[in-house]
C-alpha cells in the first residue's frame, strides 16, 4: 500500500503547493502508526443496521482484488460457486458470472473483456476492486454510497417488499401467510408432485426470511430463492386455495395459501374467487372450437435436411396447409397458422400468437433426423420433463432453433435439473396433452401404415406458455430418404392429415361431451 495512493494530487494546483502535497506522503509515513487515520489495505464497510466490516485489499502487480465472496454477504447478495466453476454474483436482474482466470465477464446479457482477471486463490474468489465495486454501485438493490479514496462503502438496504413468511398448522393441512409490502404479481408454479413455486416478480425479501423451516413436525418445508424471488414450497399436501387479502390499516397485503392433506377439499375464503376457481371455471367454459397449426422452422432456420437436400421446413409447412384445408372440409372449426409462408417465427412468439388468437388446440409440425437413415415411424410428444434420454436429445435438438433468435437470454436452460417453467396454464393441460397425444398417434399409424413410435414427454420450448392442450408431432424421419420422399407427396401428406383429424374428431367431441 501507498499512502500516496490516497492522495488524489490535483494537476491544476500551482507549482509550490504540488511541492508540499508532494513532501506529504513522507510525513504521512512517519506519523502513520500514530495517527492511525485510515489503514488503506482494506475496505470498510457499513451498513444501515450499524453492522460493518473491514475486508482486506490484496494486491497482485498493480491491481488490487478483494474478496467478492465476503463483499456480497455483507450485502446480502447470493454468490455461488456451481460445479461448472462458474462464479455468479447474483445481483437482481443483472446476475455476474465470471471464472477463475477468465478474462470475460457475463454481466446481465453482456459479455464484459477483463483487463484484470479474478483468480481463485485457497478457496477465496479474488475480484478487481474497481470492477467489483463499481457493479454494485450500479446494480445492488439497495442505496450504496462509495468512497474510492478512503476505501468506504455505507450501504442502505432496500425496502423489503415480503415482510413475513408464517407457516400455520390447521386440521385440513397448513395455512401459508405471506406478507407483502405491495400488490406483486404472483405465479403459482408446480414444480413436481411434491413442491410447489409462489413465484413473486422482482421482489426484496426481508434479509433472514432466505431460509426458514416451519415446525419440524409439519411435513413442510419452505425456502426462498432471492435470484428468482420465488418461495419453494416442498410438502406432500396439495394445493388447496389461494387468495389475497387486504390492503390492511399498515398497507400490507396478505396472500394466503393453503395445503391440504389428502382428502380434505378446499374451503372458501373471506370474499371473491381464488385462482384455482378462476382456472376451473375458464376449463368449464372450454369448447374447442380454434385450432392452431404452427408448422416447424421456417425463413433462416431450415430444420432438419434429408438426404436429398430437402428441408424441414418446406415439408412442415405442406404438410400444415394440407391439415388446415382438410380441418376446414371436415368440421366447423376455426383454425389459425402461426405461419403459413417460409418465414421466420421466434420459438415464443409461436405459442404467444396461439393465446392471443384465443386457441384451444395446438398441434407444432416437425420431422425428425438422425443419423440413420433407416429409422422411420411417427412420434408425438407433449410437454412435460423429457422422461428418456432420446427425448431430451430431441428436445435440445428441436430448441436449438433459438440460435437464430436475438434475444437468447428470453429462454432459460431447460434441462432436466432447473425444469422450473412450466407455466400454471400449461400444467394444467397435462393431461389433455397427454391423451392427444396418444389419439394422434394411433390415428395416424392407421391412416398411413407408418410405425407407431408411441408418445412421450419432453421439454420443448415452441410447447411452453401455450395456454391450451399442446403437442409437437414428429411426423416422419426426414433423415430416411423413403420417409422424405413420401412427405414430398400430397397424396401422403393427406393420409396424415386425415389421420390428425381422426384424432382432432375424438378428442374435440370427448371434451364437449364430458361437461368439463
Ligand atoms: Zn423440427
Amino acid at each position: 500500500m501507498t499512502v500516496m495512493s490516497c492522495l488524489k494530487v490535483p494537476s491544476s494546483l500551482p507549482l509550490p503547493a504540488m511541492k508540499i502535497i508532494q513532501v506529504l506522503p513522507v510525513v504521512f509515513l512517519l506519523f502513520a502508526d500514530c495517527f492511525a487515520l485510515h489503514d488503506h489495505n482494506h475496505w470498510s464497510i457499513k451498513r444501515d443496521d450499524n453492522s460493518a466490516s473491514i475486508i482486506p485489499v490484496r494486491r497482485e502487480g498493480r491491481t488490487e482484488y478483494v474478496d467478492a465472496s465476503a463483499i456480497c454477504q455483507m450485502l446480502d447478495l447470493d454468490f455461488v460457486h456451481d460445479m461448472n466453476e462458474q462464479y455468479i454474483i447474483c445481483l437482481p436482474r443483472t446476475p455476474v458470472l465470471m471464472y477463475s482466470s477468465g478474462s470475460f465477464a457475463m454481466v446481465g446479457a453482456d459479455i464484459i473483456h477483463l483487463s484484470s482477471p479474478p483468480f481463485e486463490s485457497e478457496n477465496i474468489f479474488f475480484v478487481e476492486e474497481k470492477f467489483l465495486f463499481d457493479l454494485i454501485y450500479r446494480y445492488a438493490p439497495g442505496q450504496v454510497d462509495l468512497r474510492y479514496d478512503g476505501r468506504m462503502l455505507t450501504y442502505k438496504s432496500p425496502e423489503a417488499d415480503i415482510l413475513s413468511v408464517q407457516c400455520i398448522e390447521e386440521e385440513t393441512g397448513v395455512r401459508y401467510e405471506i406478507v407483502m409490502a405491495r400488490n406483486y404479481a404472483v405465479n403459482v408454479i408446480p414444480l413436481d408432485s411434491i413442491r410447489v413455486a409462489i413465484e413473486f416478480k422482482d421482489v426484496r425479501i426481508t434479509p433472514g426470511l432466505t431460509s426458514g423451516f416451519p415446525d419440524e413436525n409439519l411435513p413442510v418445508r419452505h425456502s426462498w430463492s432471492q435470484d428468482s424471488s420465488s418461495l419453494i414450497i416442498q410438502s406432500d399436501y396439495l394445493i388447496g386455495n389461494i387468495h389475497q387479502m387486504g390492503p390492511d390499516k399498515g398497507n400490507t397485503l396478505t396472500l394466503r395459501l393453503s395445503l391440504l392433506k389428502n382428502g380434505f377439499a378446499p374451503r372458501a375464503w373471506d370474499q371473491g374467487k381464488s385462482v384455482f376457481d378462476e382456472i376451473q371455471d375458464a376449463m368449464d367454459s372450454w369448447k374447442i372450437d380454434k385450432i392452431v397449426i404452427d408448422p416447424g422452422h421456417g425463413g433462416k432456420d431450415p430444420g432438419a435436411i434429408g438426404k436429398s437436400g430437402v428441408y424441414e421446413k418446406d415439408l412442415v409447412l405442406a404438410l400444415g396447409l394440407t391439415l388446415r384445408k382438410t380441418i376446414k372440409s371436415r368440421f366447423r372449426l376455426e383454425v389459425v397458422m402461426t405461419r403459413d409462408d417460409d418465414f421466420f417465427v421466434p420459438l415464443k412468439e409461436r405459442t404467444s400468437f396461439a393465446n392471443h388468437v384465443d386457441g384451444k388446440l395446438f398441434i407444432s409440425l416437425h420431422l425428425n433426423s438422425i443419423t440413420s437413415t433407416r429409422t422411420r415411424g411417427a412420434e408425438t410428444y407433449f410437454l412435460a420433463p423429457a422422461k428418456t434420454k432420446s427425448a431430451m436429445k430431441l428436445a435440445l435438438k428441436e430448441n436449438e432453433v433459438i440460435k437464430y433468435e436475438e434475444s437468447k437470454f428470453d429462454y432459460v436452460d431447460l434441462t432436466e435439473e432447473n425444469y422450473i417453467l412450466l407455466s400454471m396454464a400449461q400444467s394444467q393441460f397435462v393431461k389433455e396433452s397427454e391423451e392427444f397425444a396418444a389419439l394422434v398417434q394411433e390415428k395416424v399409424a392407421l391412416r398411413t401404415g407408418a410405425r407407431d413410435r408411441g408418445v412421450d414427454q419432453a421439454a420443448f420450448y415452441v410447447l411452453i406458455g401455450a395456454s391450451m392442450p399442446a403437442i409437437l408431432f414428429e411426423a416422419g424421419f426426414i433423415s430416411n430418404p423413403d420417409e422424405a420422399k413420401k412427405f414430398g407427396t400430397e397424396k401422403y401428406r393427406q393420409k396424415v392429415a386425415d389421420g390428425l383429424c381422426d384424432a382432432i374428431e375424438i378428442f374435440v367431441n370427448s371434451s364437449s361431451s364430458s361437461e368439463r
